[in-house]
């Protein structure tokens, strides 16, 4: 395969390639600089096509959808946090709009394969997967893979296509069209939210083999080299630190953080520590203690219904205790990953990534549940099924409530108590969930579907946003984070905006509009919705950004100044401020509202959340005792600063056409001034 020569050397290969599945073509599409200028690569690439070739009200199950898997435009240039690989299609969970992105090794090689992004349109007639490598790119069966696991399929494919073959593929979930499938690499890690491993299995995809060698050269090798080597000793200082963290000092700065009459700003270095020692499992008591993780389904609090005795029992120090050896992903200079391994006992496991925050919560404080072991068998259930644990850690809460409140009984569950910390019972409702046996066909595509079935009032209990499962994180500790809950284009989403975020993240030593978050303030003015909606909405495209880039998140939280946009002038040949990055980065995000209201979706009306995630009623007790989010006024906040109009959800069309979207402007619009 040919790289596109007038391209050759810019960071990017200037190559898309389709896939139709129903017929087996598969056709190259040559891209210029003036499209990399305009949506740098990962999500952007994957927002443009979509657009551009998705017909609306196509069924996202059905084969009108078109399933991308796109590299970030730093992925594999001598820059370090971006090997993440970013997944496109219409969300079969929302209606609308879904991407959701991984790390590991699997972006770099499907770089290394000449190209930039991958799109299936079609439905194959029977299992099949594609290999790639730099010279060759193939669909072959994949009869045989069906019905595999996620690791098995990994083995299986790497027996035949050799060891370093990076593969990203589905599992059962996917494979039964679990509108909570995910799609996996490096053995279990997954690109898990909008359920687009239903999306892969619906197109009778197993897997994507990318097994290329080439390496994508750079405009300015020397310039990355140095940006890359200043980052790496500003991410060293402060080794101090590490030596005093662990979970009781993490539960009494969580107790701390309790709201209290001040808010302090997060410190960036603490949080750059906590990861590089334990993962994210570090925030585990931290965030039971101070009001973050939601407990007992979002009806509890740290405080009372899960201690610190209980949050330490599941927390960083208990994970890292089984812990082999660290793991980190492609570039990745803090490794925050883990592979442990169960020794004995009835939930003996080899080996597997330690489970992360959200599964810790999800499968923990969320269902009252201190058994680690537990949790460490439904995270290897989970990531061999291909399975989100945030969505399935949501439904099997919304199980246990409705059973604990009679809704459901012993005969709808097949004999399982499901109550609050039975671990064993909550441990076989996962297995039945991945299956999809029993009650667990039920479960497997949300808490929104599943009360719809059940009825009787069981729709009080399923926390959901948009169909999506909310995050482990409490709008109610932080109220940053209802925004993403509710008015970003992919609903339920914790990786976007929230006043946490603008507290590391540091915008205003990078971008002209971001304000420097205050140090010390009350809570009065922190739960002010009034105007916050522009500085949130600055985090917003700065995540756009990061995921065009390809980065890791947690790159751009750890006090480090990750240089995102000094690295794409680097790599590409550009020189643009980091403002004029801003606007590249709000087009894309533009582009993903606009695939929703095309959709006939509006978040504000349509992703609106579960009353508890904004606390009404308010929790009576613990850190978010008396807090009700005023999340009209926030979601009306941030729609002004987007310049959506809140009825219909329309940007208003002189702002699209300042960002060059003008074609947007005719499909929304039409030739009427709405
Ligand atoms: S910080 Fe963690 S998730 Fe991010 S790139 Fe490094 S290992 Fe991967």
């Amino acid at each position: 395969m040919k790289e596109n020569a007038e391209n050759a050397g810019r960071g990017y290969w200037g190559k898309i390639l389709h896939v139709n599945l129903t017929s087996g073509d598969i056709s190259p599409e040559a891209l210029g600089d003036p499209f990399y200028r305009k949506y740098l690569g990962g999500v952007g690439i994957g927002a443009r096509v979509l657009w551009d070739r998705m017909k609306p009200g196509a069924d996202p199950l059905g084969p009108d959808n078109i399933l991308g898997f796109t590299t970030g435009l730093l992925t594999d240039t001598g820059s370090l946090f971006t090997g993440r690989f970013t997944v496109v299609a219409k969300s079969p969970a929302s209606g609308g709009w879904g991407d959701a992105n991984c790390g590991g090794y699997f972006s770099p090689a499907l770089k290394r394969c000449g190209v930039d992004a991958l799109f299936f349109h079609g439905k194959s007639p029977k299992p099949v997967y594609l290999y790639m490598d730099q010279d060759t790119v193939e669909l072959k069966d994949g009869s045989d893979l069906w019905g595999f696991d996620t690791i098995e399929t990994e083995d299986a494919l790497r027996e035949i296509h050799g060891k370093r073959a990076q593969v990203a593929c589905i599992g059962p979930a996917g494979e039964k069209l679990s509108l909570m499938a995910g799609i996996s690499n490096d053995s279990g890690r997954l690109a898990a939210r909008s359920g687009l491993g239903a999306v892969m299995g619906s197109k009778n995809l197993k897997a994507v083999v990318a097994a290329g060698r080439k390496r994508i050269a750079v405009d300015d090798k020397a310039t990355i080299k140095e940006l890359s080597s200043g980052f790496r000793k500003r991410l060293d200082r402060g080794k101090f630190f590490e030596r005093f963290l662990g979970d009781r000092i993490f539960g009494m700065t969580g107790r701390m953080m309790r709201p209290g009459l001040f808010y302090m700003r997060q410190p960036a270095f603490l949080w750059r520590k906590m990861l590089k020692k334990f993962g994210t499992p570090a925030l585990t008591a931290l965030s039971a203690e101070g009001g973050d993780s939601p407990i007992k389904n979002w009806g509890g609090s740290g405080l009372k219904n899960f201690p610190l005795k209980k949050s330490q029992k599941i927390g960083a120090e208990t994970v890292v205790q089984f812990e082999e050896k660290k793991y980190g992903c492609y570039s990745c200079p803090l490794r925050c990953g883990g592979i442990v391994s169960v020794k004995q006992g009835p939930h003996a496991i080899e080996e597997m990534h330690k489970p992360e925050y959200e599964t810790l919560c999800a499968f923990g404080s969320l269902l009252l549940n201190d058994d680690i072991f537990s949790i460490f068998r439904i995270n290897d259930l989970v990531n061999r099924g291909g399975m989100d644990s945030i969505s399935c850690g949501g439904v099997v809460a919304f199980a246990v409530e409705s059973f604990e409140e009679g809704i459901l009984t012993l005969e709808d569950t097949g004999g399982l108590e499901l109550r609050w910390g039975n671990s064993g019972a909550i441990t076989q409702l996962v297995g039945k969930i991945v299956r999809r046996e029993g009650l667990g066909d039920l479960l497997a595509d949300g808490v929104k579907r599943a009360a719809e079935k059940i009825g009787r009032g069981s729709e009080k209990f399923a926390v959901h946003c948009g169909g999506v499962e909310a995050p482990m994180h409490d709008p109610r500790f932080d109220p940053g984070f209802i925004i993403s809950y509710f008015c970003e284009p992919t609903p339920g989403r914790h990786t976007i905006a929230s006043y946490q975020y603008l507290d590391l993240q540091e915008l205003h030593k990078k971008f002209s509009r971001a304000e420097k978050a205050p140090l010390l303030t009350t809570r009065k003015r922190r739960f002010a919705p009034r105007g916050k909606g522009e500085q949130l909405s600055i985090d917003s495209f700065y995540k756009m950004l990061v995921d065009c880039a390809g980065a890791c998140f947690f790159g751009t939280q750890v006090g480090a100044e990750l240089p995102l946009c000094e690295w794409m002038n680097a790599a590409a040949g550009w020189n643009l401020t980091n403002d004029e990055y801003l606007v590249i980065a709000e087009r894309v995000h533009q582009l993903r509202h606009a695939f929703n209201v095309r959709e006939g979706l509006n978040p504000i009306r349509d992703f609106r959340p579960h009353p508890r995630l904004y606390g009404d009623p308010p929790l009576k007790e613990g850190p978010a005792r008396d807090v009700t989010v005023d999340i009209d006024t926030f979601g009306k906040s941030y729609y002004e600063a987007m310049h959506w109009d809140v009825t219909t959800g329309k940007a208003d069309k002189a702002h699209l056409k300042e960002l060059e979207l003008e074609d947007v402007v005719q499909e929304l619009y039409g030739g009427t001034e709405a």
